[in-house]
């Protein structure tokens, strides 16, 4: 059935709101498609952000070139939405109407500086990277604040250029996706390129204003940078008074659903309503861009809104994973040794799925997602 008439929104033009688009032309959406995106940037990749684009390997962001798709783009804010009269409007006072809304409008850093206090650093976006950079290239030490991937990341970037990093938090580094086993490896590893790591009892604060270090434990350590790693927050402020999102984000169903009829949403803004929860990984946001545009035709999606591949780096090695997380316990070896930094890595949980780690191992996500599949243990 031709979609003619439908006016389609998308909000939000990274991953999700891009393969969103795409997706609605693919499926035979002929009619308006308009696209409103806040960064002034455009459509970019933000996994290369953190990695060879922060160490200078690559000078600019990846973009996307969606002029093949007859979009209307709107460079602006999304303010507002009115459910009723079905109309979002822009913080230049755009008013722009509906039929069928996708929100895709990702999360920000999440900042730990206090009212008023200025200087913190963080990395979500290519002007975070374009004004870390230089930060990097003059200091000689450095504090990254949480020890997820993307803590990990910007201390492999120090790493790479000789600076002194200390890495804090209440965790191990990326204990919590990745379990104690790749931990404990992950932090022998880092410490062996001079990483320093350390436990806080609490979440720590940041020091100085503009920042010069953080409190931990009643005592102040100063570093000559500064990065807080510390999450992100569902970017929602505009879908306020709807209904649509709650203080987690926008909760969707197995097709991209909102709380709405005719709303859909995808992506890092996004967590499943069947209490799996926020996942805010590139592949995730690539599924739920393609169903949230099938949904929002009324058509079946061609894939489920999860997609539970993951990357990373960490000190000298990159780490792909295939399956769900988090990890427990030991894992079978299939190739290698964890200890050389190579090692292919076989998890089974207990319901039956199976996770597989590239470990330092160069392997296509082809094949990891087939031993993923292959090796799961069917449960009857
Ligand atoms: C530095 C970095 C490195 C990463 N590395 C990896 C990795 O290695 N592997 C991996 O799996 N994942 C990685 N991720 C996560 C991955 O990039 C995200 O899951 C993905 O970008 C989510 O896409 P999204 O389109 O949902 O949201 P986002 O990428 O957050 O994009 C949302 C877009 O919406 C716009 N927007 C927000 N509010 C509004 C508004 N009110 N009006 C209009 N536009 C608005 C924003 O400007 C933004 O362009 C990384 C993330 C970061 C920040």
């Amino acid at each position: 059935m031709s979609s003619s008439g439908r006016r389609i929104v998308v909000v939000g033009d990274s991953i999700a709101g891009c393969t969103a688009a795409r997706e609605l032309r693919a499926r035979g959406h002929d009619g308006p498609l308009t696209m409103i995106g806040a960064d002034a940037d455009g459509c970019y990749a933000r996994p290369p952000l953190s990695k060879h684009v922060l160490k200078g390997e690559a000078a600019e962001a990846e973009t996307w070139d969606l002029s093949d798709l007859d979009i209307t783009t709107i460079a602006d804010r999304a303010a507002s939405v009115d459910t009723e009269t079905h109309t979002v409007a822009t913080a230049a006072g755009t008013d722009v109407p509906y039929d069928s809304l996708i929100v895709a409008t990702g999360a920000a850093a999440r900042r730990i500086a206090l009212p008023g206090q200025t200087g913190e650093t963080v990395l979500r976006t290519f002007d975070d990277v374009r004004a870390l950079r230089p930060k990097l290239d003059a200091a000689r030490t450095a504090i990254v604040v949480g020890a997820g991937f993307l803590g990990m990341e910007v201390t492999s970037a120090c790493v790479a250029r000789g600076i002194a990093v200390t890495v804090v938090d209440v965790d191990p580094p990326l204990k919590r996706l990745l379990g104690t086993y790749l931990s404990d490896a992950i932090a022998a590893r880092a410490e062996a390129a001079s990483v320093q790591f350390l436990r806080a009892e609490s979440p720590v604060s940041l020091a100085g204003n503009p920042v010069t270090g953080i409190e931990v434990a009643g005592r102040t350590l100063d570093a000559d940078l500064v990065v807080t790693c510390a999450g992100d927050v569902p970017e929602t402020e505009w879908l306020d008074g709807t209904g649509i999102a709650d203080a987690r984000g926008v909760a969707i169903d197995e097709r991209c659903a909102t709380a709405l009829p005719d709303v859909f949403a995808a992506g890092d803004v996004a967590y499943s309503r069947s209490g799996s929860g926020r996942a805010p990984f590139w592949s995730n946001a690539v599924a739920q861009g393609k169903v949230a545009a099938a949904s929002a035709l009324g058509l079946e999606p061609t894939c489920a809104p999860t997609d539970d591949y993951f990357w990373t780096e960490i000190p000298g090695l990159s780490i792909k994973v295939v399956g769900p997380l988090p990890l427990q316990g030991e894992p079978t070896v299939l190739e290698g040794s964890v200890d050389d930094g190579s090692a292919l890595l076989q998890w089974n949980h207990e319901d039956g799925r199976t996770t597989i780690v590239a470990y330092g191992m160069k392997k296509a996500v082809g094949l990891l997602r087939r031993l993923a599949r292959d090796n799961a243990i069917p449960t009857t």
